[in-house]
């Protein structure tokens, strides 16, 4: 039902400089803790529905034209990326996006830019993060521009988690990564979720995984929703099997 829903994305319509048509009408929900797969080839439009949900589009010249946008019960559509942060939906963009120059530690820390409360806080924070990824404990004072590439997934999820948010819409984090080193990852988020009471919107092109983990699934083709269910029944579906089970 509505009442347990945490974001609710209702038949919007995404464009690209005015003319590129390319979410022709996407529905889907997120209930409160769950953690759910959007799922779909490449180009399928799952970056452009989490841009869409946390306002990152205008930078891309990218517009919801059409539709509507809710989060905890509250219209969304037209804050800022900032304003939704406060509200606590983050997005961890594709490709991780840590400061190489900066050390592990201070990536972790520039996650705490929304938040007004004071240093003591965000201390324990930071430790709460540590005690989710070990890897970065060991790794605070490394350049993260030095890290492997999964330490830096993990700098980026960390650093989302340092705004305390309720929702988290992660961009394809197996991207590039060996498999243990993907599962190691969502594992994590599992914990997130389980413990920390954080909901995941889950973009992925590794259908397999995505559906070990996550609660629910999407799967898009060409900006349209062409089918959605409980995981353990997309797992079982043959045109699942057939189109997406057997390429990762
Ligand atoms: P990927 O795994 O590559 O991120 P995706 O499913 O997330 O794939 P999107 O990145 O959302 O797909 O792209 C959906 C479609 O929108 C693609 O056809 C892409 O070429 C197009 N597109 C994405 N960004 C822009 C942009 N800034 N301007 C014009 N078209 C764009």
């Amino acid at each position: 039902t509505a009442s347990e829903a945490i974001l609710s994305v209702n038949n919007i319509e995404v464009i690209y400089d005015h003319v590129i048509l390319v979410l022709k009408g996407v529905s889907l929900t997120v209930s409160k803790g769950g953690i759910v797969a959007l799922l779909g080839a490449n180009g399928a439009g799952k970056t452009t529905t989490l841009k869409a949900i946390s306002n990152l589009l205008r930078a891309e010249r990218g517009e919801v034209t059409k539709g509507s946008i809710e989060f905890k019960g509250e219209r969304v559509d037209r804050m800022t990326p900032n304003e939704l942060v406060r509200r606590g939906c983050i997005q961890v963009m594709e490709g991780r996006h840590c400061f190489g120059h900066l050390s592990i530690e201070e990536n972790l820390l520039t996650g705490a830019f929304t938040r007004r409360d004071g240093g003591a806080a965000i201390k324990r924070d930071l430790e709460m993060v540590y005690s989710y990824f070990p890897r970065l404990r060991q790794r605070k004072n490394s350049m993260a521009g030095y890290t492997s590439g999964g330490e830096q997934q993990m700098c980026a999820i960390g650093r989302a988690m340092m705004s305390r948010p309720s929702m988290i819409l992660l961009d394809e984090p197996s991207m590039g990564l060996a498999p243990q080193v993907v599962e190691e990852i969502f594992e994590i988020v599992k914990d997130l979720n389980t413990k920390e009471g954080v909901s995941f919107l889950l973009a992925e092109q590794n259908t397999n995984m995505a559906l070990r983990y996550a609660t629910y699934g999407y799967i898009l083709e060409t900006g349209r929703v062409v089918m959605d269910g409980d995981a353990a029944h997309l797992r079982e579906n043959e045109d699942v099997k057939e189109f997406y089970l057997g390429v990762t």
